[in-house]
């Protein structure tokens, strides 16, 4: 079934003034399915930042449609987009976003409240998830008082909590050691795997997406190529650096060293 369905997006940067403008995606199609755990990559200006933007309903295509769960965002006013958001999609960024002013777990549970959700349903889903993510010790802490990688973790618990069709994540690992970026990917990992969560991942590391089970690279705004995991992890992992050199391109910080 399919979860995510982009066909022939578009979006031109356009200055109005000048009359410059840019074609920063170009009909551009992509389908994910339910239990899919996609990554996206491409080199730096490639437009998967600007795609992200798009599916995640942050930004508008200049044309191509997007449906997720058999809604198109761009049919929905504004506060029924803002209701989809909340209910069909989950996010999670490189910085993590939380809130500091609240506990580990007022942050994660904070979609499930905004939904009116039951006091004993919010516990109940909460303990299972904190459980997943091996972070139940350090529900009742501060932001600051944790690790970077835990706080993302409880960040990937905060974008699931809600079940939502699809987890669109931007970089996860960027601000992540190398330990820390190996237990946010596991966790992914595992997730994916046992109960089938939906995710699209934009990353520019090998390493995180090499946990992904197909990648598609992205070039020139332009759907380039994909590829898909067998199930050897390290195998794909070098499928992926060779994916990389023929993309060719800018990558700023990748890195081809492997944490394990
Ligand atoms: P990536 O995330 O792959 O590095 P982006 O999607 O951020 O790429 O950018 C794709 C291209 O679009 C780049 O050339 C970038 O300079 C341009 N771009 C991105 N955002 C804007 C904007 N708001 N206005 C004009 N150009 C933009
Ligand atoms: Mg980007």
């Amino acid at each position: 079934m399919t979860v995510l369905k982009a066909q022939a997006l578009s979006k031109i940067y356009g200055a109005k003034h000048s009359g410059v403008t840019y074609r920063a995606l170009d009909q551009f199609d992509l389908e994910v399915g339910r239990g899919e755990f996609v990554g996206v990559m491409g080199p730096s200006g490639s437009g998967k930042t600007t795609l992200l933007n798009l599916l995640s309903t942050i930004d508008k295509p200049t044309s191509g449609r997007i449906e997720v769960n058999g809604t198109d965002p761009g049919k929905l006013n504004n506060k029924q987009l803002a209701l989809f958001r909340r209910r069909e999609l989950g996010f999670i960024f490189q910085d993590f976003n939380l809130l500091e002013t609240l506990s580990i777990k007022e942050n994660i549970v904070l979609p499930l409240v905004l939904d009116n959700t039951k006091v004993d349903e919010i516990e109940r889903r909460l303990a299972e998830i904190a459980d997943v993510l091996g972070i139940s010790h350090i529900l009742n802490k501060r932001t600051y008082e944790v690790s970077g990688g835990q706080q993302q973790r409880a960040a990937i618990a905060r974008a699931i909590i809600h079940r939502p069709s699809i987890v669109l994540a931007d970089e996860l690992t960027g601000n992540l050691d190398s330990k820390s970026a190996k237990d946010a990917m596991e966790s992914l990992q595992r997730l994916n795997e046992e109960r089938e969560t939906t995710i699209l991942m934009v990353t520019h590391d090998p390493f995180a997406a090499s946990y992904c089970r197909r990648i598609v690279f992205i070039k020139d705004g332009k759907l380039f190529s994909e590829i898909r995991r067998g199930t050897n992890r390290p195998a794909f992992f070098e499928q992926i650096l060779d994916a990389l050199s023929v993309l060719g391109g800018n990558f700023d910080d990748v890195s081809t060293s492997r944490p394990e």
